[in-house]
Parts: structure tokens; C-alpha cells; sequence
């Protein structure tokens, strides 16, 4: 088979090197890729947002079957236009992919199909958002309606900060269209877990469940960020957590979307009155995929191409039972502003290390070196029998691994590794 992998991460690098573990697949092509996919797969030049270009690839390749990692094609409609020219592809269309690219619309859709989540008010103009304020107890949170790379919610602490907040997304448009809307909701105390599912538009198979950590700084302080680890172990929640979201969260709504296939990731927060849904993805979580993938023991490309074919629910779907973590190095200014083309030493020696995988996710290959291309750069990721024995892996490695301004948490995992105790 020959199989297209959109994107350039290191979700990306993860899903290239799940796929290039089977022998099924002949060829992976990435579009457009990094200097670590580069070693599993021949990269394309064309942006993930280039659908026409996409589209035409598969078609003189003869691609057999595409997966996206983003979700910027597939709200443009990567989906439907493979579908429209016959090439079988792994996504949800735009339509189905608004659950992600618009937020009022997903509001409206969990209050709609009884689903728990925040309390809220859409805000289509200033002057209902600046109403809306005063009618919640703080903090409060605040969201663009579209997509914005992550920084399209903001936690107010107070009214003033609501207020500004406001300002800048409405008014002064500092997201552009996506903060011409905005949802507004109650604040949700409790810890948060990330639940993916893969959907074929008739059914659905639950992965392992993962919990990331968006804030920079350790003991989640400090701004919020794409991803600076994560982790995947049986423990996250409990069986009767499972069951909630499964039956009031991830079921109703597959019910009611109707077609929804490819992946689709749940941002839980689980409060003490159970399970309540922050968001949905349209897509796999970064740097989740990480952890979960390395726990997938069944071929992926039998899982993807039972999608494809919706025939998902002839396909067993097996998980390790080990446990998963991954470290995310950083380059010191992230998510601020960064300085790239840092030479990278130690990725030779990492691969020696058994049960670690060194994802990359900002790097660039030139002339026989790799360098840095980004805020996030690697993603160790390593497997144990337990939490702590694939946290200690995957903290070795990351301090193997060399660049100047190299940074990253100390703490991932470490909220699991207290609920085991
Ligand atoms: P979202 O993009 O909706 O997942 O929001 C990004 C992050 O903001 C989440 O991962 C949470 O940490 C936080 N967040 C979003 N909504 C809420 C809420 N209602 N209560 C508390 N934290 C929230």
C-alpha cells in the first residue's frame, strides 16, 4: 500500500512510524514532513493547507489511502474533495469537523444532544459578550468561536480581564475572524483527561486514555502551550469514568453527527459530578498520539483501512497493557518567539535506547545534520511496565539529547504517578 501522511509534527511522526512498522505499507509519502519522518518516508513540498496540490499527488502517486494529522485541511474540506475524486481517505468532513473549527457550533450541539459540559452564553456581538460578564462568577472562560493554533481561550480572573480579553478578540481582532464570535462559560474545576476514538461513520473503537500538559512551566504554571508531555496509563479513569463518557459523551454524539469517521479526540474535565466535555478535536491530539500509538499493538494500517471501508467493527483493536509517557523539549523562549537552526546532537545514540521512540516535531534536515525548526522540537517517548519506569526512560533520553536553549518540564506524569500510590 501506498499511504499519505499530512502534516508535519511529531503526531505525525508518531502515526509515520506506527504505519511504517507494518508490512503492508510499501510507501510513505509526507506532506509536508520533518527532518525524523524524513527517515520513514519521502517528503512532498506541498503545505497541509494545499488541498488541489493534495489532491493531484494522490492521484499521479496513486496513493492508495491518505491520512490527515491537522486540523486546518480538514475544516477547509481535505475530505471531501479526495472523496469527490474517488481517493480513500482517513478524516471527517468539514461539516463533521466544525465539532472542532467552530466552537458556538459545538455548544450548541452538546446542549442540543444533552451532553455534559459548561454552562454558556454565545456571544455574537461586543455588547452581549460585555452583558454576558456580569452574569457569571469568576474566573470565567473565554473562547474564540474558530480555530487559533491554541491561543483561542483565555481563563479571566476578574471582570477587567474579561473585559480586555474582549477587546482584543472582538474588537481589536487579534485572532482575526476566529474571535469575531466568542462562547463564554463557567469555569470547570476538576483534573483533565484526553479520550480519542476512531470512527468509521457506523462505528467507533475507544483508545487508551491520556492526559497531556499544556502549561510550560512545571507544576502547570506559566502560559498555555501546544503540548509539553503526555502521558497514557490505565489508571486515568476509572471504569465508571469510562462508562460516562462513553455512554453520555462519545455515543450521543456519533448518534447524532451520523457519519462522523476518522479520529476524534474528547477534552474531558473530569468534575466531581462526573465526566463534562471542554471541546472535541477533529482529529488526533499532539502530543498525545505519542503516547497512545506507542500503546497500539494492533497495525495501524488495518485500523485505518478498516475506516476507510467501514468495516471498523471487524477489526480487534488491541492495546498494551504497559504505560506510556512523552517528554516534550522545547526551545527555551517557547511559546514566545524563537531563535531556530540549533544543531541537534545525541539522536544517533537515542535510538540504541530500547522501548524509546525520539519523535521529532520543529526540526529540519540540511546537509547530513538535523536542526532545530520551532518551539516544540522532540517528543521522547518511551513505554515501561509502569508510569514510573517510562517516565524514567524518556527523561534519560532527554538528557542525551543536545541543542542550545534546550528546555522541558520535569514534572509530566507526575500527577499519574500520585493517583497510583
Ligand atoms: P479548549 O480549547 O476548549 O480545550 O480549552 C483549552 C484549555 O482551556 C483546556 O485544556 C482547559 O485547560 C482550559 N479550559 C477550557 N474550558 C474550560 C472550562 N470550562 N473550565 C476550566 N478550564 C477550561
Amino acid at each position: 500500500m501506498k499511504i499519505l501522511v499530512v502534516g508535519s509534527g511529531g503526531r505525525e511522526h508518531a502515526i509515520v512510524d506506527a504505519l511504517a512498522q507494518s508490512s503492508k505499507v510499501r510507501k510513505i509519502y509526507a506532506a509536508p514532513g520533518n527532518a525524523g519522518i524524513r527517515e520513514q518516508a519521502e517528503l512532498i513540498p506541498l503545505q497541509v493547507d494545499d488541498l488541489e496540490g493534495l489532491v493531484q499527488f494522490a492521484n499521479t502517486n496513486r496513493v492508495d489511502l491518505t491520512f490527515v494529522g491537522p486540523e486546518v485541511p480538514l475544516s477547509k474540506g481535505i475530505v471531501d474533495i479526495f472523496r469527490k475524486h474517488g481517493f480513500a481517505i482517513v478524516g471527517p468532513t468539514a461539516d463533521n469537523a466544525r465539532l472542532e473549527s467552530s466552537k458556538i457550533f459545538a455548544k450548541q450541539f452538546f446542549k442540543s444532544n444533552g451532553i455534559p459540559t459548561a454552562a454558556f452564553s454565545e456571544c455574537r456581538t461586543p455588547a452581549e459578550a460585555y452583558d454576558a460578564i456580569r452574569r457569571f462568577n469568576y474566573p470565567i472562560v473565554i473562547k474564540a468561536d474558530g480555530l487559533a493554533a491554541g491561543k483561542g481561550v483565555v481563563i479571566a480572573e476578574d471582570a477587567n480581564q474579561a473585559a480586555t480579553t474582549i477587546q482584543q478578540f472582538m474588537e481589536s481582532r487579534s485572532l482575526g475572524e476566529a474571535g469575531s464570535k466568542l462562547i463564554i462559560e463557567e469555569f470547570l474545576q476538576g483534573e483533565e483527561a484526553s479520550f480519542h476514538v476512531f470512527a468509521d461513520g457506523l462505528d467507533f473503537v475507544p483508545m487508551v486514555a491520556a492526559q497531556d500538559h499544556k502549561r510550560r512551566f512545571d507544576a502547570d504554571a506559566g502560559p498555555n502551550t501546544g503540548g509539553m508531555g503526555a502521558y497514557s496509563v490505565d489508571t486515568i479513569l476509572s471504569s465508571q469514568q469510562q462508562d460516562a463518557v462513553l455512554n453520555q459523551i462519545i455515543k450521543p454524539t456519533l448518534k447524532a453527527a451520523g457519519s462522523y469517521s476518522g479520529v476524534l479526540y474528547a477534552g474531558l474535565m473530569l468534575t466531581p459530578e462526573g465526566p463534562k466535555l471542554l471541546e472535541y478535536n477533529a482529529r488526533f491530539g499532539d502530543p498525545e498520539t505519542q503516547v497512545i500509538l506507542s500503546r497500539l499493538e494492533t497495525d495501524l494500517v488495518d485500523v485505518l483501512a478498516g475506516i476507510a471501508e467501514h468495516r471498523l467493527a471487524s477489526i480487534s483493536v488491541k492495546w498494551r497493557k504497559e504505560a506510556a509517557a512523552t517528554v516534550v523539549l522545547v526551545a527555551r523562549e517557547y511559546p514566545g518567539k524563537v531563535e531556530s537552526g540549533k544543531r541537534i546532537s545525541g539522536l544517533e545514540e537515542a535510538k540504541r535506547i530500547k522501548d524509546v521512540k525520539v519523535y521529532h516535531a520543529g526540526t529540519r534536515w540540511h546537509d547530513g545534520h538535523v536542526y532545530t525548526a520551532g518551539g516544540r522540537v522532540l517528543n521522547v517517548t518511551a513505554r515501561g511496565a509502569t508510569l514510573a519506569e517510562a517516565l524514567e526512560r524518556a527523561y534519560f533520553v532527554a538528557q542525551m539529547i543536545e541543542f542550545e536553549g534546550k528546555d522541558y518540564r520535569k514534572d509530566i506524569g507526575k500527577k499519574g504517578l500520585a493517583k497510583q500510590k
